[in-house]
């Protein structure tokens, strides 16, 4: 039942997103609510800040402001140190907008050919923002490397080829449970579980 309570607008036309946010933030007494579900349905911001503090702000912001409803967007990406931090904050468009997930993760396997230093992290910066314009930022990292070769079919995006430091499994290899605990989203998503419960 999702009458009477409070609903939180989770801004993303990603799926994968949208569902790590709902398993994230699930037992809150909250009703989740992703874009495609209002009417009319807010267009999705542009994303052309140069950090990934300033798109999630304005990305949360402007479907606070288009929705009247307490919103969270998340800005994210994989930074790989060989290339001097992309795809970071353009990890969605980097190989082409067109291109899937497996093309990406192709890409950026040949990219890193030959190369010894595959070091790399993944970064989240969560916006909780108010109808007001009001916005609180959670972050979190999680470290590691890249892949020789893409292996597991857990999670999304760049997850196959993200090795976790200390663990050796990729992303993908992991159940949701255990990516929530210990991927960028689902630290930063720990600490915006607890904002809301302490006062949604
Ligand atoms: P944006 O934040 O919507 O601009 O896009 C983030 C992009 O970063 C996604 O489309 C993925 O390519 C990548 N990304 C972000 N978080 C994850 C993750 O948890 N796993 C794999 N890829 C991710």
């Amino acid at each position: 039942m999702t009458e009477g309570r409070h609903r939180l607008l989770v801004g993303s036309a990603n799926p994968g997103k949208l569902r790590e946010y709902r398993e994230i933030l699930s037992g809150l007494d909250v009703a989740i609510v992703g874009p495609s579900e209002l009417d009319p349905v807010p267009s999705a911001p542009a994303e052309d800040a140069a950090s990934f503090a300033e798109n999630a702000t304005s990305k949360a912001r402007a479907y606070a402001l288009a929705s009247g409803l307490q919103t969270v967007a998340d800005d994210s990406g994989l930074e790989v140190f060989a290339l001097h931090g992309a795809p970071g904050v353009r990890s969605r468009r980097y190989f082409g907008e067109d291109a899937s997930p497996e093309e990406r993760n192709a890409r950026l396997l040949a990219l890193l050919e030959g190369v010894q230093d595959r070091s790399a992290r993944f970064v989240c910066v969560a916006a909780l923002a108010s109808p007001d314009g009001h916005v609180e930022l959670f972050d979190g990292e999680v470290r590691g490397e890249i892949a020789e070769e893409p292996r597991g079919d857990g999670g999304f995006g760049y997850d196959p080829v993200f090795v976790i430091a200390g663990d050796g499994r990729t992303m993908a290899e992991l159940t949701p449970d255990e990516k929530h605990h210990i991927s960028h989203r689902g630290i930063a998503g720990a600490k915006l579980r607890a904002r809301l419960a302490g006062g949604a």
